[in-house]
C-alpha cells in the first residue's frame, strides 16, 4: 500500500470509529500528513501498524463529578482523563476546566501532548484531562468543592510513575492546590502526583512562567537562524491567562513591545505597550474582564468580541512584526493570517495548542511566514513540569535561574531537533514537519521495542 493510502486508511477508520470529534481529527490529520517522508523511508511503521495504534488512546476515563453549589443545589459535570501513550514515560498533560470541553477536545490535546512531550527529550508520555465545568462566576467554595469531587475519582487513576496531570485553561495554582489537598486526604500520601504545585509544597520555581517564556525563547531561536533578534519587534499576543501573561513579560525582557492581549469577552490594543502590572492585577489577582484595563489606561482601545470585524479575531488585525496566539484552539484563521501578512508580520509562534486553522497554516507555508508550531513552541510548560517531578523525586529545590536556564536549553534543543529533522527530510525550515517527525519517531520506535502492547 502506498504511504498516502496508508495515511488515508487510518484517517478514515479514526473518523468512523470515533464520530463527532472534529478537533481530534484536525490534530491527527495535521500530524499524519507531515509524516509522509518518514513513512516512505521507514516501512517498519506500516509493518508494525504504528499509525493505527498511535491514534487510539491506551485508556480513556469518563466520570461523573457531583458537587453542591452555594445555594445547596446538587450540580453535575463530566470529568475526563485520556491516557494516550506511555511508550516513553508516565502519562503527562494538563487538566482543562472550560464549558467547551468534551471527549474530542481532550483527545486532540492528549494526542498533541504525545509528540510535544517526546520533543522535550524527557521521559514523559502523553495524556490530558479536564471537565466541562465553568469556573467563571463560581465562588471559592464552589471551586474547591468541584476540585475535591473531581479528584475523588481522578485519584484512582494517577500516580507519580503512572500519570501526573498539571494545569491548562481554567486550572491554575489555586485549583491544583485544592486537588492536591484532596488527593492527600484520600490516600494519606504526600506525593508528586500533580505539577504546578505551590512553592511551599513541592512546586518548582519558574513553572508558572515556563510556557510563555519558552514560547518566546523558541521565537528567539527561529529569528536567530535568520540572523535576526526580538529587539525592537512589535508583537501581538492573544489571551490573558498563564501563557499570554508570561509571553508578554519575556517579550519585554528581550526588547520587544507586546501591544495586545485578549480574553473570551474582548481584546485590548495598547499602542505604547501592554502594561504588565495592570494586566496581572486584573487577571491574576482580581480575576476580572479586560474591559477593566481600558478603564485604567484611557489611551488603550478595548474591542468587545461582538464588535470584531466579521469572521476575524481583532487581535490579528493589529499591525505587528510577530504574533503569539496564546488563548485557545482555532483562534487564528485564514482571514486572520492574511491580515497579519498584509500588515507585515513575519513570524507566528503558537503558545496555545492548535491555535491556527489548517488553512492558516497552509497560507503561512505558501507565503514563507516563519511558523513555530505549538508542539514545539509551547513545550516549555510540560518540560518544566518534568523538572518539577525530578525535584520532587530527589527532594531537591532548584533556583529560578537554574530552572530558567534549563528551560532555555530545552527550547534551543527542541528548535535544533525540529530544524535538523526538517533538513533531513528535504524541507529545511519546515518546523511543523520537523517537530512532528522527530516527536513521532522516538515514540514509534519505543512502541516497536515494547512489542504488541
Ligand atoms: P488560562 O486559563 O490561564 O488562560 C486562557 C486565556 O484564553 C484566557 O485569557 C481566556 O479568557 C482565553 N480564552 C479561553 N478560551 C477562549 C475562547 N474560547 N475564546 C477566546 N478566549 C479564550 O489558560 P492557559 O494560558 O494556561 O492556556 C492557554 C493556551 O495555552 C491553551 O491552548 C492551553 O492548552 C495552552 N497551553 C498551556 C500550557 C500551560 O502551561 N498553562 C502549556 C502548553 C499549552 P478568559 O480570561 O475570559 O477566560
Amino acid at each position: 500500500m502506498s504511504v498516502q493510502k496508508y495515511i488515508h486508511k487510518v484517517m478514515k477508520s479514526t473518523m468512523e470509529s470515533t464520530p463527532g470529534q472534529a478537533e481530534f481529527y484536525q490534530a491527527v490529520e495535521e500530524v499524519l500528513s507531515t509524516l509522509e517522508p518518514l513513512l516512505q523511508a521507514e516501512p517498519k511503521y506500516d509493518k508494525y501498524n504504528i499509525l493505527e495504534r498511535i491514534v487510539i488512546p491506551e485508556r480513556q476515563i469518563l466520570f461523573r463529578v457531583v458537587w453542591m453549589d452555594d445555594a445547596g443545589k446538587i450540580q453535575t459535570n463530566i470529568g475526563y482523563r485520556v491516557q494516550f501513550n506511555s511508550a516513553i514515560g508516565p502519562y503527562k498533560g494538563g487538566l482543562r476546566f472550560h464549558p467547551s470541553v468534551n471527549l474530542g477536545i481532550i483527545k486532540f490535546l492528549g494526542f498533541e501532548q504525545i509528540f510535544k512531550n517526546s520533543l522535550t527529550g524527557l521521559p514523559i508520555g502523553g495524556g490530558k484531562g479536564g471537565s466541562n465545568f465553568d469556573p467563571k462566576g463560581k465562588s471559592e467554595g464552589e471551586i474547591m468543592r468541584f476540585c475535591q469531587s473531581f479528584m475523588t475519582e481522578l485519584s484512582k487513576h494517577i500516580g507519580e510513575t503512572k500519570d501526573v496531570p498539571a494545569g491548562d485553561i481554567g486550572v491554575g495554582g489555586r485549583e491544583i492546590g485544592y486537588m492536591f489537598g484532596e488527593y492527600k486526604r484520600i490516600t494519606g500520601n504526600f506525593e508528586g502526583i500533580l505539577t504546578g504545585k505551590g512553592l511551599n509544597w513541592g512546586g518548582s520555581l519558574a513553572r508558572t512562567e515556563a510556557t510563555g517564556f519558552g514560547s518566546v525563547y523558541f521565537a528567539e531561536n527561529i529569528l536567530a537562524k535568520r540572523g535576526d533578534t526580538l529587539e525592537g519587534k512589535v508583537a501581538t499576543v492573544s489571551g490573558s491567562g498563564n501563557v499570554a501573561i508570561y509571553t508578554i513579560q519575556k517579550l519585554y525582557d528581550l526588547g520587544a513591545k507586546p501591544v495586545t492581549c485578549s480574553d473570551s469577552r474582548g481584546m485590548i490594543y495598547h499602542e505604547k505597550g501592554i502594561d504588565l502590572h495592570t494586566l496581572k492585577l486584573i487577571k491574576e489577582v482580581e480575576r476580572k474582564g479586560l474591559d477593566e484595563y481600558a478603564q485604567i489606561h484611557k489611551d488603550a482601545v478595548y474591542i468587545p468580541v461582538g464588535k470584531y470585524p466579521e469572521g476575524t479575531n481583532a487581535v490579528w488585525g493589529v499591525p505587528c512584526d510577530i504574533a503569539f496566539p496564546s488563548a485557545t484552539q482555532n483562534e487564528l484563521n485564514f482571514a486572520d493570517i492574511k491580515n497579519l501578512h498584509k500588515n507585515g508580520c513575519i513570524l507566528v509562534t503558537e503558545g496555545a495548542n492548535m491555535p491556527s486553522t489548517p488553512e492558516a497554516i497552509h497560507y503561512m507555508m505558501e507565503n514563507k511566514i516563519m511558523y513555530g508550531p505549538a508542539k514545539a513552541a509551547n513545550a516549555g510548560g510540560v518540560a518544566t513540569s518534568q523538572l518539577e517531578m525530578s525535584q520532587n523525586a530527589s527532594m531537591a529545590t532548584w533556583s529560578f535561574a537554574e530552572v530558567d536556564s534549563k528551560l532555555n536549553s530545552i527550547m534551543k534543543n527542541i528548535f535544533n531537533l525540529s530544524y535538523e529533522t526538517s533538513k533531513e527530510f528535504g524541507d529545511e525550515g519546515n518546523l511543523m514537519m520537523g517537530a512532528n517527525i522527530a516527536g513521532f519517531r522516538k515514540v514509534a520506535d519505543s512502541m516497536i521495542d515494547q512489542g504488541a502492547v
